[in-house]
């Protein structure tokens, strides 16, 4: 797992583009499989109400045909009636031909009536009166055996019967089909004779039928193999025709009634149900494109979003500064890569840790307890960040500045706390370094002094020791010439007194310039000395993972000394007890400052104690610690223990040193009450 993904607490959300494209790609199918499906629903919908349609056509036409047969067939029992009605009370030729005259003035269907008597011989007839006479001699006898055959179906069955529908010629090329009834008379039960009633067909369809016809309708008689006999109606040639027969069924003759009904395609809205389903579907379309400019959109903001994300990752694992943050239960919710670098610990591993976080050093666990329960209780810690240590894995102590601000949500509510962290051991090690360059320029500049010092006592002894010198090489040549008086030897003992007062006056002059500072003693309490180099102690303590503890007693009297010095021995015996604590196996480093009344009843003195943990000091080193420029140390000058000596004698304190318990050093000095 690379060290980005073992650290980043948020989820990965940047696809490769292989998925990216196997996605779009099913997209897009899916896409075209909803428009497809859409437009065969379209297609089939628009279809089916065409089909509806259609339907609804056919059985109005079926209704229509059914309706034909039925005036058709009510019609003939009409003239049936009505012809028999004609022979009623045995009217004579005349009276019939009269009233048959009338009855063909009424029903223009019937083309000629006959009345033949029992041997079928015609005893008087009549024509309509509406057209020319349809038979003529030579086609009445044309059609005779016809009549003769139906009319002995009529005399079988003792009722009406039909003929076969035929052709009458009129003139060249030009006739029209008939049909012939035969109406057997009968008086008190004795065949009397036959009506004969000629049906013209065409007039049959014009009269009974058509004023029922529609626009677009054709009625028509056809025969069995559906050649037409008469027809009716003009109807318009469009492409679509819907047809619907019915059979007549008369005794002796079955006709068939045939309808065409001509009809346009359904046009774009035929019905109610056409338009309501394509308003549904349009409607259905618009949602569709709405969907899909939807789905685009939403798709835009994924994608700007994993684009947004991709970029603070980014932003996160190229930043130095480590990033964490905590829930109000102050468990860890998120922890970014350079924080992770900095602790040592993955991700999974500080993710959810609330109390006791891996990297609190043990020794300070109890203290960042109380720090997190102040800052859950929701105190806001300083914006501009306090300084902290921190444990790596690995049990390195690191330095940090944190600063922390409120985690809110988008409505300004705190979820939590955001912390930066700043490893600050780079900084403490330029700091080391200024320093102890800090300290080596001191001690140079102290040398010199004394190089000085040396250079200008050298300088002031030379003459009276010369003169010395002198003075008691001439007494020595006197003496053994034995040539001198006593006033000679005096003078010269004289002079030699002079001189050695002389270089006497010189040290002392040295020795009041070291001691000039007499004038820069005041009246300070040990708290106030304490206060003075904690600082600087402080310092070095945190660089050297040292915790360093102070013991004062209460109400101290102040002590008479020249602070700057003693500030200056405090630092150096602290700094000694650090140095001697950092080594690998000392984990618990205490160092303990302590001021109290002197323990050896003298009550003008308080007495000042270092003590340290660290190894201790061998017999040998013991021996040589306040010799000048003994030093165990690298980096060290050997000058620090016996300035301290001196400045401390010279305060008419004492400097010493024992063994602490179980382990280390105690170094002690005394100084004088104010
Ligand atoms: P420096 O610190 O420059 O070495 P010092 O005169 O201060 O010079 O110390 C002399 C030596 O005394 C040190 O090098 C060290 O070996 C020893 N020493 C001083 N203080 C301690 C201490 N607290 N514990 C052990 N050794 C010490």
């Amino acid at each position: 797992m690379s060290p980005a993904t073992a650290c980043s607490g948020a989820p990965r959300v940047v696809k490769s583009p292989r998925v990216i494209t196997t996605t779009a790609w099913r997209r897009r199918g899916l896409w075209s499989a909803l428009v497809f499906l859409v437009i065969a629903l379209l297609i089939t919908l628009v279809w089916l109400a065409g089909r509806y349609e259609a339907s609804q056509l056919q059985s109005r036409l079926e209704r229509d045909v059914a309706e034909a047969v039925g005036d058709v067939r009510s019609a003939l029992t009409r003239n049936r009636q009505s012809l028999q009605a004609l022979q009623f009370n045995e009217p004579s030729p005349n009276d019939w031909i009269r009233d048959a005259q009338n009855f063909l003035r009424q029903h223009r269907e019937l083309v000629r009536i006959e009345w033949r008597d029992s041997a079928q011989k015609i005893t008087a007839l009549v024509e309509t009166p509406f057209s020319a006479p349809v038979f003529n001699r030579t086609t009445r006898t044309n059609s005779q055996s016809e009549i003769v055959h139906t009319c002995t179906a009529a005399k079988r069955v003792g009722g009406p019967a039909y003929s076969s529908s035929y052709f009458v010629m009129l003139a060249e090329g030009v006739g029209i089909e008939v049909m012939d009834l035969c109406l057997p008379l009968v008086t008190s039960g004795q065949l009397t004779g036959y009506v004969v009633a000629t049906y013209s067909l065409p007039s049959m369809l014009n009269e009974l039928i058509s004023r029922k016809l529609t626009r677009g309708q054709e009625v028509s008689f056809t025969d069995g193999d559906g050649t037409r006999l008469a027809i009716h109606g003009l109807a318009r040639r469009t492409n679509r025709i819907f047809t619907a027969q019915q059979l007549i069924e008369l005794s002796g003759n079955t006709l068939v009634l045939r309808l065409d009904s001509w009809h346009g395609a359904p046009d774009l809205f035929p019905n109610v149900l056409t338009a309501l389903v394509t308003a549904m579907s349009l409607a259905l379309i618009a949602v569709l494109f709405l969907l899909g400019r939807d789905m685009r959109r939403r798709l835009k903001a994924e994608r700007d979003l994993a684009e947004a994300l991709a970029f603070r990752k980014a932003m996160e694992d190229s930043l130095i500064t480590g990033l964490r943050a905590r829930d109000l239960n102050g468990r860890i919710t998120y922890v970014n890569p350079a924080f992770c670098e900095m602790v040592g610990f993955s991700a999974q591993e500080l993710l959810g840790q609330s109390v006791n976080a891996p990297y609190w050093p043990p020794e300070l666990a109890d203290e960042y307890q109380r720090r997190q329960a102040i800052r859950l209780a929701g105190t806001a810690p300083p914006r501009e960040g306090f300084e902290s240590v921190f444990m790596h894995k690995d049990g390195t102590r690191i330095p940090v500045l944190v600063i922390e601000a409120p985690l809110r949500d988008e409505q300004g509510v705190q979820t939590g706390w955001m912390s930066a962290f700043l490893d600050m051991r780079e900084q403490r090690r330029v700091e080391e370094l200024s320093r102890a360059s800090q300290d080596r320029l001191q001690a140079t500049a102290r040398l010199a002094m004394v190089g000085e010092m040396a250079s200008l006592l050298s300088h002031e002894l030379n003459q009276p020791l010369a003169a010395i010198s002198s003075y008691a090489t001439g007494s020595t040549n006197l003496l053994r010439e034995g040539n001198f008086t006593s006033a000679d030897l005096t003078l010269a003992m004289q002079r030699i007194a002079q001189q050695a007062e002389r270089a006497g006056k010189v040290i002392k002059s040295v020795h009041d310039f070291v001691r000039r500072r007499d004038q820069a003693r005041e009246a300070v309490t040990p708290q106030a000395l304490f206060d003075a180099v904690m600082p600087l102690v402080n310092l070095q303590a945190r660089k050297l993972w040292v915790q360093v503890q102070l013991r004062a007693a209460a109400s101290l009297p102040q002590v008479l000394c020249d602070r700057t010095m003693v500030e200056q021995v405090l630092l150096n015996l602290a700094r000694n007890g650090m140095q001697a604590m950092d080594r690998p196996d000392i984990s618990r480093r205490v160092l303990l400052l302590e001021v109290k009344r002197h323990p050896n009843v003298d009550e003008h003195q308080l007495m000042f104690s270092v003590s340290d943990i660290g190894p201790g000091i061998a017999p040998d080193v013991a021996q040589q610690l306040f010799t000048p420029f003994f030093t165990t140390k690298a980096e060290g000058m050997g000058l620090g223990l016996s300035l301290c000596r001196t400045v401390i004698e010279q305060h008419g304190g004492n400097l010493g040193f024992a063994p602490n318990t179980p382990q280390g050093t105690v170094f002690s000095f005394t100084l004088p009450l104010a």
